[in-house]
């Protein structure tokens, strides 16, 4: 083991965190059904049995800060991910805790009615709807 840090070690990290990043977005772009991070994990330990669990969450984390991937906070639930990562709307079923995208296009305007009303700097919003899934409706 080497106690000495030289511009190799550092463009090997470098290159380490790049690929482990692409790994964990490669997943994510595999999934379409907004998975939860502990999903993701799952798929990519499938192909990469050495990558940890904390390595998987925080890369997560860097790709929805960077909008690589969108983060969808579920009420009550562990966030999702999703690898459409343009602005959009989800439903959330009540029941078996399924969620999928909304066909309703991004209302631009609804930041521009609060920030009239408020004078709050509004730069985006989500909207999860609730309700069954067509599977838990026939149940
Ligand atoms: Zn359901
Ligand atoms: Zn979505």
């Amino acid at each position: 083991m080497s106690v000495t840090t030289n511009a190799n070690d550092t463009t090997r990290a470098a290159t380490r965190n790049t690929i482990q990043r692409a790994l964990v977005l490669e997943a994510v772009r595999s999934l379409h059904n907004h998975p939860t991070s502990a999903d993701v994990y799952e798929v990519v330990r499938e192909r990469h049995p050495n990558i940890s669990r904390a390595t998987v969450y925080r890369n997560l984390g860097v790709l929805a800060s960077r909008g690589d991937v969108l983060r969808v906070e579920v009420p009550n639930g562990a966030d999702r991910y999703d690898f459409f990562n343009e602005p959009h709307y989800h439903a959330l079923c009540r029941s078996c805790g399924q969620v999928s995208d909304v066909d309703m296009p991004y209302q631009n305007d609804l930041a521009d009615q609060v920030r009239d009303a408020q004078g709050f700097a509004i730069d985006g919003h989500q909207i999860i709807f609730e309700g069954l899934c067509p599977s838990c409706q026939k149940r």
